[in-house]
């Protein structure tokens, strides 16, 4: 095929001085017209980049039809390479130096006025955006976005097929998959009552797939999630998924440091360090109050349980003696909030279901550091003295307090270390940890967490997960002392995947399913397919799956995987482009076996 289709000579993109005086055929988009009646100048885009085009009276038929042309109209050109006079060369552009001197102008398309401009860096109102993707995704960032993302891809493709892993196509219409969210069903004619579930994850067919002998498999996979769509959340998004058989968590570790090292590298030509860091699930909560701790700053949590062990302090006492803890985030520096300000902090951590927040401001004394609080009068000084050792505050910092229940008071600690990482400009743009990557694999996660609203186990991760070896007896006597062969790699802060080496015993699948309240009915029922497989042969196997879409959000620098999503959806799964989800009509239904319930 000719490198810019047959209808064109060049990209009007590629122009550069070498070209001057080269006759040639370009054909794009006009994205912008100035008209001074005796010339008119055009700039033409295609997907190469954009070209300044000159029509002026020495080729009248040209001028005419440039006077004619709209911005976003579609045009093929005939015309001559020239240098810019000196002076008027454009150094933001990559074709500047040059334009196009047209000698025939000609209206390949028309176009309606675009509802929002495209040019100029404006921000038009996302709807209005993603209703007309195609005008949108003719704008510089989102068409960058989507050429970053194809790039990723044939990366990943090149690194997972050195290592002898091979694509393979799971159904998109299936029965469902336990990864935690809700179904997508299908409703079909095929029988009275039936659907068909779209796939959370490939999870199963891929431990199938290592039953069948595959050995190594992978998968640029669509998944579908019935989420409440929270932030950054599509109903449907694409997950690398992996599977690999007769390998332990170090293989895989190594082949995905080096994925993304490649990543990093190719792309954004940066050099990641490896091996990452690892941190065990439990140092993470404790240090971070998070599964996916944001390194690149510290404010780590600091546990006073032994520096408030006798303590007369009412809520530390408390939290303790019901099995609780107390917390300590430092902020240097922090000693100068005003009270208003301490005030808003307060809010911040009431708006987030906590009681309340304590702090302690560090000031200079007669004898040393002291400590202005509202609870120094119930503190003692040597809880002070333990406390600034603990903490390692000194005089200008300030100390925020967090005690109860240990889940929730880490996790809204970490929550604050990272608002307050935000509010100090620790984080985000301009900040220190700006082109900072911190990789981060958090390994020992528990099998289950309890539930308490539903009084049972659940897992933290899929029921297919393994245990560790030395805790299969727990299984039955403490599975809350269960420890995972699970992973998750964390970026910055963000998840960016997770897996685990899994259950290949049906006997253990079985154990785990009874903790979950699963009975050897319901499992056959549900996962029959899968524990038959299991009977027949499975190797030891384990994989990971990481979300496509944020991996390229964050290496494109947007803010929103929407942004790198060539048809993404809106709030509450809304796509304005084709107005779906759109109503069916009750003959439809009726097909399906379904019937529209009265309106309540
Ligand atoms: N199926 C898992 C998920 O979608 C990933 C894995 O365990 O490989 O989160």
């Amino acid at each position: 095929m000719h490198p810019y289709g047959s209808m064109r000579s060049h990209g009007a993109g590629t122009l550069r001085a070498d070209h001057t005086d080269a006759t040639v055929t370009l054909a794009g988009w006009v994205s912008r017209r100035r008209d001074h009646g005796g010339v008119a100048f055009l700039d033409l885009r295609d997907a190469s980049g954009t070209c300044q085009v000159v029509a002026d009276p020495s080729a009248s038929a040209a001028l005419a039809a440039a006077h004619e042309v709209r911005p976003e109209w579609v045009l093929q050109i005939h015309g001559t390479v020239r240098r810019r006079p000196e002076g008027m060369e454009n150094p933001s552009l990559a074709t500047g130096e040059v334009e196009v001197a047209a000698s025939s102008v000609t209206v390949l398309s028309p176009a309606e006025t675009p509802p929002f401009p495209l040019e100029g860096g404006v921000e038009a109102d996302e709807t209005l955006r993603v209703r007309h993707r195609y005008l949108d995704l003719r704008r510089e960032t989102p068409a960058h976005g989507l050429r970053l993302r194809a790039q990723i891809t044939s990366l990943i493709r090149r690194v997972m097929e050195s290592h002898g892993f091979i694509d393979v196509e799971t159904p998109m219409l299936t029965r469902s998959t336990p990864e935690g969210a809700r179904d997508f069903l299908v409703p079909t004619r095929a029988g009275d009552g039936v659907a068909y579930a779209l796939p959370q994850s490939p999870q199963l067919f891929k431990q199938l797939l290592m039953v069948a002998g595959v050995e190594r498999y992978y998968q640029l996979a669509r998944c579908f999630r019935d989420e409440d769509l929270r932030a950054d959340r599509q109903p449907e998004f694409t997950q690398l998924d992996v599977e690999a058989s007769f390998i332990d968590e170090e293989d895989l570790y190594a082949l995905f440091e080096e994925l993304f090292a490649t990543l990093w590298r190719e792309i954004l030509d940066v050099e990641l360090a490896t091996p990452f860091p690892r941190l065990s699930y439990d140092e993470a909560m404790r240090r971070f109050g998070t599964d996916k701790p944001d390194t690149r700053f510290g404010l780590e949590l600091v546990d006073l349980a032994a520096v408030f062990a006798d303590t007369e302090v009412g809520v530390f006492r408390g939290a303790l003696d019901a099995g609780g803890v107390v917390v300590a985030v430092t902020l240097p520096g922090g000693a100068a909030l005003t009270r208003k300000q301490l005030d808003d902090w307060v809010d911040w951590a009431k708006g987030r279901r906590a009681k309340g927040l304590a702090w302690g401001a560090v000031e200079d004394g007669e004898d040393g550091p002291t400590l202005r609080s509202p609870l120094t009068k119930f503190m003692s000084a040597a809880e002070v003295d333990a406390l600034l050792r603990a903490t390692g505050a000194g005089v200008g910092d300030l100390i925020f307090f967090g005690a109860g229940p240990a889940t929730f008071t880490r996790e809204l600690m970490g929550a604050l270390r990272v608002a307050l990482a935000q509010d100090r400009g620790l984080i985000g743009p301009g900040s220190p940890a700006e082109g900072r990557w911190d990789f981060l694999w958090v390994t020992d996660w528990p099998l289950f967490e309890w539930n308490p609203d539903e009084a049972r186990w659940d897992p933290l991760h899929h029921p297919f997960t393994a245990p560790r070896e030395q805790d299969l007896p727990h299984l039955t006597d403490d599975p809350g002392a269960v420890a995972a062969r699970g992973y998750d790699l964390v970026l910055n802060g963000t998840e960016l995947g997770g897996g685990s080496i899994r259950i290949h015993h049906p006997g253990v699948q079985q154990q785990v399913f009874d903790v979950l309240g699963i009975t050897p009915e319901e499992a056959q029922e549900k996962f029959g397919f899968l524990l038959r497989g299991l009977a027949h042969g499975a190797p030891p196997h384990g994989g990971i799956a990481f979300g496509l879409d944020r991996m390229v959000m964050l290496m494109a620098g947007v803010a929103s995987i929407r942004d790198v999503i060539a048809f993404p959806k809106l709030a509450r799964g809304y796509d304005p482009m084709t107005d779906a989800p759109a109503r069916v009509d009750d003959a439809q239904l009726r097909e399906v076996g379904l019937r529209r319930l009265p309106p309540q």
